[in-house]
Order: C-alpha cells, then sequence, then structure tokens
C-alpha cells in the first residue's frame, strides 16, 4: 500500500548511516601528550606533544617510519599504556581518572584491537578465540557464541569455527581477529600494522573487510601503518615524526567510498 511519501529529509541520519560524516563531539581526544621510556641517561622520548581528536564513526590511518611513536600513541590512546604526561578523554571521562579496573573494563566494553600477527590463543578455536573476551567481560555463553558465530560467518569463515589458529591461514586468522574486536560492538577499534604480517593481496582484502565492518557497526577505526596504500582506506590520515604529528590529510568521503568498491 502507497503511504502518501514524505518530502526527504537531510537531518537526523546516524553517523554511521553517512560513511565520512564526523559527529561534533570526538569519541577520543588526546592533548598535550609526552611519553618517555626509560630511568635518567637511558630515556627515549616516544611522543613530543601530540594532540589529536578521534570523531564517531570516522577512520584514521596514523602513519610514519619505524620508531617514529605509532604504537605508543596507539596504547596512550587505548589506555594500555599511561601518558608521561597529558591526557586522553573518551566519551568526555579522562582516563586518567579511572581506577585500573575501570580502565580495564572500558577496554573490554568499548575498545577493539587488531594486531599485527592476530594475537589469537592457539589453543582455542577460532569461535572460543571470539567468545572468550564477551565472557570475561559479562556476556553469557550463549549470547557470546551466537554473537561470534554470526560474526565468523559475515567475515566469511562459516564452516571454521572450530578450526584452531595453526589450522587456518594468516588471512582467515585475521579475520577471527576482526570478529573478535567487533563482536562486543566497541565505539573504537585500534589496529596496529594489521596487514603487516600477510600478502599484499591477502592484506588489501583483510583491511577492506575491517574497514568495512567498523563503518558498518558505526566504530571508528584508529589504524597504525606505514603503508600507503593501507592507510587510503581511511578518511583521515596524520603522518608522525619524531613523537609529532607532522601532517595531516584527509580524503573527501567519495575517494574512501571508490577504494572501498573498486576492492
Ligand atoms: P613505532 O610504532 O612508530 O615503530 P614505537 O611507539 O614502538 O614506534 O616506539 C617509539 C620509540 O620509543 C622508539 O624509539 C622505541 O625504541 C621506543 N620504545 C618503544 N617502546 C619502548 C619501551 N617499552 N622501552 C623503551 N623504549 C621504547
Ligand atoms: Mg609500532
Amino acid at each position: 500500500m502507497a503511504a502518501p511519501s514524505a518530502p526527504p529529509v537531510a537531518t537526523g541520519m546516524h553517523p554511521a548511516a553517512q560513511p565520512g560524516m564526523v559527529h561534533p563531539s570526538p569519541v577520543l581526544a588526546a592533548r598535550g601528550l609526552l611519553m618517555t621510556y626509560g630511568t635518567a641517561g637511558t630515556t627515549t622520548r616516544a611522543l613530543d606533544g601530540v594532540d589529536l581528536d578521534v570523531a564517531r564513526a570516522d577512520s584514521l590511518a596514523v602513519m610514519g617510519p619505524s620508531g617514529c611513536g605509532k604504537t605508543t600513541l596507539l596504547h596512550i590512546l587505548a589506555g594500555i599504556l599511561t601518558p608521561s604526561s597529558g591526557s586522553v578523554h573518551h566519551d568526555g571521562t579522562d582516563l586518567a581518572s579511572l581506577s585500573d579496573r575501570r580502565r580495564t573494563r572500558m577496554r573490554r566494553q568499548d575498545f577493539g584491537f587488531v594486531f599485527q600477527d592476530g594475537q589469537l590463543l592457539p589453543e582455542l578455536t577460532a569461535l572460543e578465540n571470539v567468545i572468550l573476551p564477551r565472557m570475561l567481560g559479562g556476556v553469557s555463553r550463549r549470547a557470546a557464541t551466537a554473537e561470534a558465530a554470526s560474526w565468523l560467518d559475515r567475515l566469511g569463515l562459516s564452516g571454521m569455527h572450530e578450526r584452531r589458529p595453526t589450522q587456518l591461514s594468516g588471512g582467515q586468522a585475521q579475520r577471527v581477529a576482526i570478529a573478535r574486536a567487533l563482536a562486543g560492538r566497541p565505539s573504537v577499534v585500534f589496529a596496529d600494522e594489521p596487514t603487516g604480517a600477510l600478502d599484499q593481496t591477502t592484506g588489501q582484502a583483510v583491511l577492506q573487510i575491517l574497514a568495512d565492518s567498523c563503518r558498518d557497526t558505526g566504530a571508528s577505526l584508529v589504524m597504525v601503518t606505514h603503508d600507503a596504500k593501507v592507510a587510503a582506506a581511511c578518511r583521515r590520515t596524520v603522518a608522525m615524526r619524531d613523537g609529532r604529528i607532522a601532517q595531516e590529510f584527509v580524503r573527501p568521503a567519495e575517494d574512501v567510498e571508490l577504494a572501498g568498491a573498486a576492492r
């Protein structure tokens, strides 16, 4: 039955519904980050004054040569490392104001992680690897299993739920890691050189799955890479040098979409 058609309205869309559209309040806000490793005599200044906002449902690539501070920045944004000075706010909450326990809980509930080599637990099946962090976060086994199975299927791993990591290819293992990162519907997914251990074709496919999954669920993606092709999957790129953000580049949303469509 044809309902009277309302005029098209361009407002009120969820940010995730419009790739590239940026929500005004950032999901992460870092100010004045300094990070020094080591003790007197042998210190390394890994971050030397970083200010960075990560918008909701946005994608950000962090680029730069080895040793420039990319991993340090990622770990500080994710609350894994505490900066020597400066602050990180997540959804308006200062990470430094949280107890270790609450910060751990926040990481489990709001953040997802994809590392270079997947870091799956070798003695667990693909399905169990995805379920475990959810159960640690208090989700029932039944709910976690349903959610994990649906993510594995969605990422092209139906029929592989019961395989152990050694029975998966590098690309399949990374897709399990992506399922694990996204199963809890995180607000931010952090990825550190997620395609670094894969050949180029497999890497490109995995990366596109990661970027698409984040876009589809409205998660922000913060991805460390030193590969410009990998960075092209993100709307925004910051280039680091010697612990600082040296350059910033924003792609038009259409270009990011085209990169996805051309796969
Ligand atoms: P990237 O990820 O860009 O390669 P990192 O953030 O890993 O850079 O490292 C930045 C700098 O800090 C490097 O000089 C590195 O050697 C140093 N660094 C990183 N982690 C540690 C650590 N745990 N102890 C001492 N120095 C470190
Ligand atoms: Mg690194």
